[in-house]
């Protein structure tokens, strides 16, 4: 940024304190700032042929007057003039609503330019202004700002103007000529100027094509600048595994790997043996095998000499981990312990005493792993399940518990592929994009919410056959801002209905974690046939005699939150149900339910959700890493992405990029955002 561009926005005329305060608050300081600040659309004001024009679609017509002016005035200071004008063939009413001083101005037989809202029907428009004379001079396409207080469009763009006339010689280019030629951009003069004085809609699309690439390669040069400094500054540990044994250990599993996990598992060992900190992401669907991944790795490192800890965000997670990791090590001579808040006195005392020792090999907990009583002899390696749980300090703490353990996050949470790469950046990436053979998809069906009563005997018929079910509901207790169905009110419901049949849970986020293990227990062994709850059921919880889920309200959640609901069903040999009550109201809406009855596979539900709903909306507000981009859409600018992304990991590798003069500014772009110090994005 140069020293003129870098003023405050008050050197402008017309920009006193006042106004520079709402700019303020619109994040705009300096002039810079207000050049970058770009319109989130234009009024398109090209003439256009009524034959092709929407009924209610806003339009620009021009027109010869064809009749004199008619001037009603009704109420207070209330009136309504309409005119006759011949646009083309067409001869159609133009009505202005209070706006009686440009009666004066109408003369039959003169051309005049009227923009509004098109009625087909009563082929009328109702316009919000006129300009006498043709189009011509006006331009066709004018900026619309998101505005705060008490600035106007008009001003906003005044001000713009003045900053462009004064100041727009100063704006340099940032991206290398060769970059320019090879995509043939504008450049960023030119680019500004375009986006906030467009004269064409080509010129638009030229502008927002450099600017969204612009955009990208800074970003995925910030990101892969980033992992490039964690590995080259995190010496990790080499960890030396033993092969055979390692083999030995694949071979006595009661299956053989999915090709996708020899693969991740592959990925997983080869940054173990690297003397670089592993900082690897895991991401596979439900059921896809993530827990056998972990244990082969835990495993592995158990071989080279280490310690493992494996962390999950529940204790009843906790407590399922434990038992399958038990299972799948023990065998060969490995001590696993599980640590939760609820292991206390003596005997966590002892497992304190035995991991500081070095006896017990494989700690599985939740966050009650990272509190400082806690030391390891020699970690090696920590995995968490679900890492989108844990806060970005969580996660440091427990990295730090050893001397610098390589670092495994699962998430069965699908991200769509590349947009992972993307917001993972920093990360490496694994994905399990195969389900182990055999496994049976869930049926889903959609049911409309007066179909309850067949619902719930469809319910019956799988409680009958000894199996149990999921109700899940969107609200804890009853709302009067909301009309859907609540977990207390529900679960009072149901409790009636099977009464003397079946026994009837319920679990919310509001009851205490001692309460919800209860709930949880009695639902795994048996004694709960039916749970109703919230979606605080949603982390990996296994039960695999349920077989039938039913979810209310269905079109309040996301794709993406209703398959993780469903991947609660599944989980057994037996054929499962889900059931979606739902009666959306909007187009998409519909469309959600339709696809959740018509895929299993929770990529294509990520994609599909991405496209449904945004990056914004899908990832939920400020999530850690995801970037507010200006101008680039992450979902529609998607192959500007790609090439971005790969044109940052050739930037990132050569040394011609951290040397050559073409690309001082990037570079300092970096140095500002702190990364090359280690600093983190988040
Ligand atoms: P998730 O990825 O959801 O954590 P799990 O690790 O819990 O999935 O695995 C789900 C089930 O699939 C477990 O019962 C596990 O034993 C089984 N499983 C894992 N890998 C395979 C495989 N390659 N072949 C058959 N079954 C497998
Ligand atoms: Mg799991």
């Amino acid at each position: 940024m140069n020293q003129y561009l870098n003023q405050s926005v008050q050197v402008l005329k017309g920009i006193g304190e006042e106004t520079a305060d709402i700019l303020s608050e619109m994040k705009i300081e300096t002039i810079q700032d207000l050049l970058e600040y770009f319109p989130y659309r234009y009024e398109d004001y090209r003439l256009r042929d009524l034959a092709e024009v929407q009924h209610d679609e806003k339009v620009t017509v021009e027109g010869k007057v064809h009749s004199e002016p008619s001037l009603v005035y009704y109420g207070r200071k209330k009136s309504k003039l309409t005119i006759r004008l011949l646009v083309g063939r067409y001869l159609i009413k133009v009505v202005f609503f209070n706006q009686p001083y440009l009666k004066n101005k109408i003369v039959m037989n003169e051309t005049v330019t009227v923009t509004g809202k098109w009625d087909a029907h009563r082929q009328t428009i109702t316009a919000n202004g006129m300009q006498v004379g043709t189009n011509s001079k006006q331009h066709d396409f004018e900026p619309v700002y998101s505005l705060k207080g008490k600035l106007t469009t008009k001003g906003m763009r005044k001000f713009i103007s003045l900053a462009f006339q004064q100041f727009g010689g100063f704006i340099e280019e940032t991206l290398p000529e060769s970059l320019l030629q090879k995509y043939r951009l504008l450049n960023r003069r030119e680019c500004i100027k375009v986006m906030h004085f467009p004269q064409n809609q080509a010129d638009l699309k030229q502008a927002r094509r450099r600017l969204v690439y612009e955009e990208f390669l800074l970003f995925q040069l910030k990101m892969q600048g980033l992992r490039k400094f964690e590995r080259e500054h995190s010496p990790g540990i080499s960890q030396n595994y033993d092969l055979t044994r390692l083999n030995e250990f694949i071979n006595s599993l009661p299956f053989p790997l999915t090709n996708a996990q020899k693969r991740v598992v592959n990925e997983v060992m080869t940054d173990m043996l690297s003397p670089y900190r592993m900082n690897r992401l895991l991401q596979g669907d439900v059921g896809s095998g993530k827990t056998v991944v972990a244990a082969i790795a835990l495993y592995a490192s158990l071989t080279a000499g280490f310690q493992g800890a494996l962390m999950v965000p529940t204790e009843i997670l906790a407590e399922q981990h434990a038992e399958s990791l038990k299972q799948l090590l023990e065998p060969f001579h490995i001590k696993c312990e599980l640590l939760t808040s609820s292991i206390k006195g003596k005997r966590r005392k002892e497992i304190l005493q035995e991991l500081a020792d070095g006896d017990v090999d494989i700690l599985i907990g939740t966050h009650a792993l990272i509190q400082d009583e806690v030391s390891f002899q020699r970690l090696g390696l920590v995995i968490t399940d679900e890492q989108h749980r844990f806060g970005v300090e969580q996660r440091r703490v427990l990295r730090e518990k050893g001397e610098s353990p390589d670092v495994l996050f699962m998430t069965a949470t699908p991200i769509p592929r590349t947009l992972a790469i993307t917001v993972f950046g920093e990360m490496d990436v694994s994905i399990i994009d195969e389900m182990p053979a055999g496994r049976k998809t869930i049926e889903t069906y959609w049911a409309k919410p007066e179909m309850l009563e067949r619902v719930l005997g469809f319910v019956e018929k799988e409680l009958a056959k000894g199996h149990q079910a999921y109700i899940i509901c969107p609200l804890i207790e009853e709302s009067d801002k909301l009309d859907v169905q609540n977990a207390i009110d529900v679960h009072t419901a149901l409790s009636h209905y099977f009464q003397n049949r079946y026994h009837v849970g319920l679990m919310h986020g509001r009851l205490s974690s001692e309460e919800k293990d209860a709930v949880m227990k009695a639902f795994s062994m048996n004694n709960v046939q039916v749970l109703v709850s919230t979606t605080v059921v949603e982390v990996g919880v296994n039960v695999p005699n349920a077989t039938m889920m039913v979810i209310y309200d269905a079109e309040r959640f996301g794709l993406s939150q209703l398959h993780q609901l469903r991947g609660r069903v599944g989980r057994g040999s037996d054929q499962s149900y889900c059931i979606l009550l739902a009666n959306p109201k909007s187009e998409t809406g519909q469309e959600r339910m339709r696809i959740m009855t018509e895929t299993n596979d929770g990529f294509v539900l990520s994609e599909k959700d991405l496209e449904l709903r945004g990056p914004g909306d899908f990832f939920g507000k400020k999530q850690s890493g995801i970037p507010e981009f200006k101008v680039a859409d992450m979902v529609h600018d998607y192959r500007a992405l790609e090439t971005a992304r790969n044109d940052a990991a050739v930037l990132i590798q050569s040394g011609y990029f951290w040397t050559s003069p073409e690309y001082s500014f990037l570079r300092k772009q970096l140095e500002d955002s702190g990364i090359l110090e280690g600093e983190k994005l988040d």
